[in-house]
């Protein structure tokens, strides 16, 4: 499926293009029981580690390609539209009605199309297929491809050469792209290393999926780690397959801890990232992974509502869907 070699190959393909980001000591290392290094994914151009996925995928287009289209109502339309620029290539990013303006301004202001239609991620899926069928665009899935999971796995390529003390590490997971890559890498370089999945306890398809055996639909619910929503596609070819077999752990986290841990990351840290990033931090604080000596995780974005992170920094009440995080200073 994804071996080894693809993720070397990956790395040669995006060097230069997508940064190889800094890994730095966490604060929260000496009250979390180990020493914890942050992998700051969020300073790559735009934002987020989905670049890495999206250049290789892109590199491997045949030399025809008229353009590229996918459905993405995050980091992964938004890294898509960066490498089609950066190529020089037509891009079409297929988005519900319902996504935010900010998101749409931010993916036209790359220079790639944005095709909004109907309510749902589905029917923004389907307009992604016809342009594939009508307009011979190539789609790029957000997790669901080799090229996609190679580009990710560079992610512990770089962690384990910079530190290869490293036996923990601790990877968010929503479609699993990531975790597969980086699972495919840290386990062929360093078998015994611990490899722990963390999503949000509400919406977590892969975590659902794993414990059915196959995969399942779960409903989709607002969350602080946005990023981390969606299902991971009943007709899964890899990325499932590859977290089942290689991740050692998958742990859930609530909102209220989501909501500490970012604070934690910035005040402690003084960083400023997405929910979807401190899903580990999280799983560490509420004690629900046990703590190694070397661990390792992805700050992997930081596109994040900066009127919900004020509100979470300065201890107020924050509303995502149904639920309400009650409000909380942080004790620094
Ligand atoms: C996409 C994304 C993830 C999850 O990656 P998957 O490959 O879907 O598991 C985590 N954090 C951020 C910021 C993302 O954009």
């Amino acid at each position: 499926m994804v071996a080894l070699a693809e993720i070397f190959a990956a790395a040669q393909v995006i060097r230069g293009v997508a940064d190889n980001t800094p890994l730095v000591p966490s604060m929260l290392g000496e009250t979390l029981g180990g020493d914890l290094w942050l992998k700051l994914e969020i300073c790559q151009p735009m934002g987020a580690f989905k670049l890495r996925g999206a250049l290789n995928a892109m590199a491997h287009l045949p030399d025809d390609a008229v353009g590229v289209t996918c459905c993405s109502t995050g980091n992964h339309g938004r890294a898509v539209a960066w490498a089609a620029r950066a190529r020089g290539l037509r891009a079409v990013i297929c988005m519900s009605e319902l996504v935010p303006q900010a998101k749409v301004d931010g993916i036209r202001a790359l220079g790639a199309e944005v095709h909004l239609v109907g309510r749902s991620q589905d029917a923004a899926q389907s307009e992604a297929t016809r342009l594939v069928r009508e307009e011979g665009l190539a789609e790029i899935p957000p997790f669901d491809d080799p090229h996609v999971i190679a580009g990710q796995g560079t992610i512990a390529l770089e962690m384990l050469g910079a530190r290869p003390e490293l036996d923990t590490l601790l990877i968010p997971l929503s479609g699993g792209g990531l975790a597969a890559g980086m699972a495919v890498a840290a386990k062929a370089i360093k078998p015994d290393i611990r490899l722990i999945g963390i999503s949000m306890d509400r919406g977590a398809a892969m975590a659902a999926s794993i414990a059915a055996g196959h995969p399942v639909e779960i409903e989709e619910v607002p969350s602080l780690a946005d990023s981390l929503g969606g299902g991971i596609g009943m007709t899964n070819r890899y990325s499932f397959a590859i977290c089942r077999e290689l991740l050692d752990e998958v742990v859930l986290v609530t909102e209220a801890e989501i909501y500490r841990a970012m604070q934690a990351l910035y005040y402690q840290d003084r960083m400023i990232a997405e929910g979807a990033c401190v899903v580990g931090i999280a799983a560490l604080m509420a004690d629900k992974v046990e703590p190694g000596p070397a661990m390792g995780t992805v700050l992997t974005g930081r596109n994040l509502d900066m009127d919900q992170f004020t509100r979470v920094v300065t201890g107020q009440d924050v509303v995502v869907g149904d639920v309400t995080v009650r409000g909380e200073r942080y004790a620094q």
